[in-house]
């Protein structure tokens, strides 16, 4: 990296990143204090008002169906100083699904916000793993340090512990709950004090010549001072410094220490995420890496929603650009289809607002409107025929099958499925016996969700019901071998939506059987997202 020529400046001042917490822990919260201080909402509020609305409903299903709240959020850019931020949004209930992983492909960061009174929850932990896959370089937010918290040094301990990843702190806490009075900035020898009057306001910063400098007494009471100068001093010598390199592998998060409600601490995170975080980084693609100052425009989506409008059937697959610059009206090669593309209506998703893009820079997260052309996983490019890998595509673990419970409506029923299948949201196979669907996923509760938004998006009453299947596997090979396994097995086989023929069965047994018995044919767990 660091014998590279840099990268021109456009490129090089984008942050492209997510936020990772468990549920609570404050990412709405702080998405929308970035949002403040980004100076793309005036008044916080805006973004609460539609967090809380959206948490209000307990039932997340009802959460789901409030689809233009989720979706407005999906990727949002501002600027913040010279920089460039691209926030791509994490689904945000608390069943795991595919969808997490495929938005952590598009970032080159992540936040992750933690509660200071609760460390490291099962989510966030999770999501961590997640990023860990990649490499990505992990800020740390300690959330909500105006409340009783945990000890610093317990809470830094349990990070390094739990996520074996060094931990080095970029502020130190001064006071906790109701005595917390700011932060001492490390990384620059500054007081920050929390202005408690006004939530939205920022206290100037003060500059303190070392932990020494008397000017310190002037600001924090006596008894917190010598806590923090024998804490800071401690830390120091016990916890590492921050490195950035360590930090850029993934081996290191640096950690701030905040209240997101009292916008404390969030201007020295997103600071952090200027100075240190990383630039728009190298795709990689199945024929080589694609550089971010390459000069031809790519992109891949990694993520497609439907219904963003519901009176519009209308699509937006969610591209992440690899390089180039890019200007509305182009004419991109779509690659899987070999098919020239004109994107003259792409969305730059500016805070809360979709707006036209009429350019865009590698690093960014552009929407582009179709009609179903685009999935999961597609390369967009100037000519070049790339395919992006590192998109993952899951197993899908439970099997159910799926009826419409009002006779009326069955043959839609189809279309929803398959709209989803395009989406990514579940896998759906049509038996060659019968005339039902089995639908696949990765985790229990997306039959809920499925569920709840065929019945909005569609009006579709659906039932989901034990399917006497519980494995699905892709099924390749010679054609006339394939051929003969799908006459011999007819009750085992279907089609997924893109009309690929898959082998379903309740038996290891019989996947054994069928790779024993057809020397040639492979039955694979997940397929590729081309
Ligand atoms: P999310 O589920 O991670 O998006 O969390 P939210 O941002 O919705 O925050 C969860 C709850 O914690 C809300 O009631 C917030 O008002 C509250 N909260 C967020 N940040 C802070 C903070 O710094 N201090 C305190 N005391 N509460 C906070």
């Amino acid at each position: 990296m660091s014998n590279r020529a840099p990268l021109p400046p456009e490129i090089a001042r984008r942050r492209t990143f997510a936020i990772i917490s468990h549920p609570d822990a404050g990412k709405t919260t702080l998405t929308e204090k970035f949002l403040l201080f980004g100076g793309a909402i005036q008044m916080a509020g805006q973004v609460r008002a539609k967090g809380e609305a959206r948490r209000t409903r307990s039932d997340f299903m009802k959460l789901e169906q409030e689809r233009g709240i989720s979706v407005s959020a999906s990727a949002m850019s501002f600027d913040f100083r010279h920089y460039r931020f691209n926030l791509v949004d994490t689904p945000g209930h608390s069943d795991f699904s595919e969808d997490t992983y495929r938005t952590l492909t598009a970032v080159d960061a992540a936040i992750m916000v933690i509660d200071g009174a609760k460390g490291v929850e099962s989510q966030t932990r999770k999501l961590f793993e997640v990023c860990r896959l990649r490499d990505l370089p992990i800020l740390t937010f300690c959330n909500k340090m105006d409340r009783e918290s945990r000890d610093t040094f317990e809470i830094i301990d349990e990070i390094q512990e739990n996520l074996a990843i060094d931990v080095a702190p970029a502020s130190w806490p001064i006071g906790m709950g109701r005595d917390f009075v700011g932060c001492y900035d490390i990384l620059h020898d500054r007081l920050e004090l929390m202005d408690r009057a006004d939530r939205n306001r920022v206290a100037e910063s003060i500059k303190i010549d070392g932990l020494q400098d008397p000017k310190l007494a002037d600001h924090v009471p006596p008894d917190l001072l010598a806590k923090l100068r024998e804490e800071v001093a401690m830390a120091r010598e016990l916890l590492p410094a921050f490195d950035r390199q360590s930090f850029l592998e993934g081996h290191m998060t640096p950690i701030w220490f905040g209240s997101a409600i009292n916008s404390f601490g969030v201007k020295e995170l997103m600071d952090g995420m200027g100075e240190y975080g990383p630039e728009p980084q190298p795709q990689k693609a199945a024929e080589r890496q694609i550089a971010s100052d390459e000069t031809p425009v790519t992109g891949f989506v990694f993520k497609v929603q439907a219904n963003m409008d519901p009176k519009h059937r209308d699509r937006v697959a969610f591209v992440r650009l690899a390089s180039g610059h890019f200007e509305r009206g182009m004419k991109l090669l779509h690659v899987r289809s070999g098919k020239p593309m004109a994107v003259s209506n792409p969305v730059l998703f500016l805070a809360a607002d979709r707006e036209l893009a009429e350019e865009a820079w590698a690093g960014d997260i552009i929407g582009i409107p179709n009609h179903g052309q685009l999935r999961i996983g597609d390369a967009l490019t100037e000519g070049e025929k790339l395919r992006f890998t590192g998109i993952p595509s899951f197993a899908p673990e439970l099997l159910q099958a799926v009826r419409s419970t009002d006779p009326m409506k069955g043959k839609h029923l189809e279309k929803a499925l398959m709209q989803f299948a395009e989406e990514g949201a579940a896998k759906v196979f049509k038996p060659m016996i019968g005339s039902g669907f089995i639908v696949g996923v990765v985790g229990a509760l997306q039959f809920d969700v499925l569920a709840s938004r065929i019945e909005v998006e569609y009006g579709i009453p659906v039932r989901f019901e034990s399917s006497q299947f519980s494995s699905a596997r892709w099924v390749q090979g010679p054609k006339d071998l394939v051929e003969k396994l799908v006459n011999v097995n007819k009750q085992h086989i279907a089609t997924d939506h893109d009309g690929d023929i898959v082998f379903l069965t309740r038996l290891q047994w019989d996947i054994d059987r069928v790779v024993r018995d057809y020397e040639g044919v492979k039955l694979s767990a997940t397929k590729e997202m081309m």
